[in-house]
């Protein structure tokens, strides 16, 4: 069956496929952390569904919520309209929220993809604003659809001025961290006040708090409160997409608890529908400018999704999974740096929490002495020393190989990417790191 479904998928469907490349697997069951193909084999899944998969799969709390939809034969499509599972979903939602926001916040359901979310965000601010542009970071990923695309890392749409997140000043300066988020900051304020920049007072502003398809980006807390200031002195309204960061993922429920930061608009999907496809876009009131119709969409309303996330929401409030991904993911990163030590290809380590990354390099290069590696304006941000996206796939297929599935992310696709579940115990841990390892051993020799 196996070998069958593969060869009949690959001749019927369209190139687009990106996960099924580089996973020539059949996934016909999972929990937990764990996936088992059709040909009976079982791996590690710390792809977890693009990050959406909190609680991994099919966590019980999650199937029963579920079920009790199913069972209560309520409606399962109900467009916009009120019901008592969304009642339950909403209510959950803003006990979450980052204090500063919750009290004053609005939600807009959309959907059902993080996508469909920016949009609406994008759309909500030029609507309050009167105005068009979009402050967007390079490195950004917002989503596929016409908007999302303009205000993600690479895209040309003139209405989107692109500033550089922190890490662009790493290569070919190699200048980090807090450096690089002051160099940011000062970009941002000059394009802002000086006349002859020509950037026209700007609808708002889009960031990620890390920057996940991006390579794994950690912005800087301090980096993250000068963006803040320097929006609100402008009345630039700071849409903060958490997409992927939402939920826990970070070591906090909202990475921007982190920071302190309040974003006058926060997207969210992913995580928030508990395995189900849910969107939203939580803002300040006073920007509620909508009217009827103004935004809409057939798919708002999915109460499977709904009680999926709100069901999520809740297990990892009550089980403080936040906290738990903030110490776990701590020890994985210490792992990684000393796995970093021993192996020359391994440029880098980063993450914040349960979201974590690997950055594979050239080990024969010398650190410093390497031009950019393309001759855009804006360097490529891989480090010292270029990218080295060949050692990156060879690594995932070596992973493959050892049964433990990652992702691939970054610029130049040279970030081994960890998603785990927040639910993955430390033993789970070890076999991640374990097999991890295996695969940089396996590539290195
Ligand atoms: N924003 C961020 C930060 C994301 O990581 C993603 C998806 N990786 C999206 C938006 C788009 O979400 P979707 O794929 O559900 O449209």
């Amino acid at each position: 069956a196996h070998e069958g479904i593969l060869r009949r998928q690959s001749a019927r469907e369209s190139a687009a496929r990106t996960y099924a490349r580089a996973l020539p697997i059949v996934p016909v069951r999972a929990r937990g952390l764990t996936v088992e193909g059709a040909d009976g084999r079982r791996y590690l899944d710390c792809l977890s569904g693009a990050g959406t998969l909190t609680l991994g799969h099919n966590h019980p709390v999650v199937l029963e919520a579920i079920r009790k939809v199913l069972d209560s034969g309520a409606p399962l499509h109900v467009l916009d309209l009120a019901t008592p599972v969304k009642d339950a979903f909403t209510t959950e939602l803003f006990r979450t929220l980052p204090s500063g926001l919750a009290e004053r916040a609005r939600v807009q359901f959309c959907g059902p993809a993080g996508t469909d979310a920016v949009e609406a965000a994008l759309k909500l601010v030029r609507a309050a604003t009167g105005r068009t542009g979009i402050l967007a970071f390079t490195g950004a990923y917002h989503g596929m659809t016409a908007g999302a695309l303009e205000v993600s890392g690479g895209a040309t749409d003139v209405r989107v001025t692109r500033l550089p997140y922190p890490q662009d000043y790493r290569c070919p300066f190699g200048i980090g961290g807090d450096r690089g988020a002051e160099l940011s900051a000062r970009w941002t304020e000059s394009l802002l006040d000086d006349d002859r920049s020509g950037v026209p007072q700007p609808a708002g502003m889009i960031l990620e708090p890390v920057q996940g398809e991006g390579g794994v980006h950690p912005a800087p807390d301090a980096w993250m409160r000068r963006m803040r200031r320097i929006t609100e002195a402008r009345s630039i309204p700071l849409v903060v997409d958490e997409v992927q960061t939402g939920v826990g993922r970070t070591g906090r429920f909202w990475a921007v608890e982190h920071s302190g930061v309040v974003p006058d608009a926060m997207v969210l999907s992913k995580a928030i529908g508990g395995s189900m496809p849910l969107a939203v876009v939580v803002y300040r009131d006073e920007l509620d400018v909508w009217r009827p119709g103004a935004h809409a969409g057939t798919f708002r309303g999915n109460q499977l999704a709904m009680a999926a996330g709100t069901a999520t929401l809740a297990y990892v409030r009550e089980n403080r999974l936040a906290e738990r991904a903030a110490t776990l993911g701590a020890r994985i990163l210490d792992h990684l740096r000393s796995l970093a030590a021993e192996f020359p290809c391994i440029g880098d380590v980063r993450g914040r929490g349960l979201m974590l990354g690997v950055e594979l390099v050239d080990p024969e290069a010398v650190p410093g002495q390497t031009p950019p590696a393309s001759s855009t304006a804006v360097p490529r941000g891989t480090g010292p020393r270029p990218a080295a996206p060949a050692l990156a796939a060879a690594v995932q297929r070596e992973c493959l190989r050892r049964g433990l599935i990652v992702e691939l992310g970054g610029r130049d696709a040279s970030v081994v990417r960890l998603l785990p579940p927040l639910t993955i115990s430390d033993e789970q841990t070890n076999a991640v790191l374990d097999r991890l390892a295996d695969a940089v051993a396996e590539v290195a020799r």
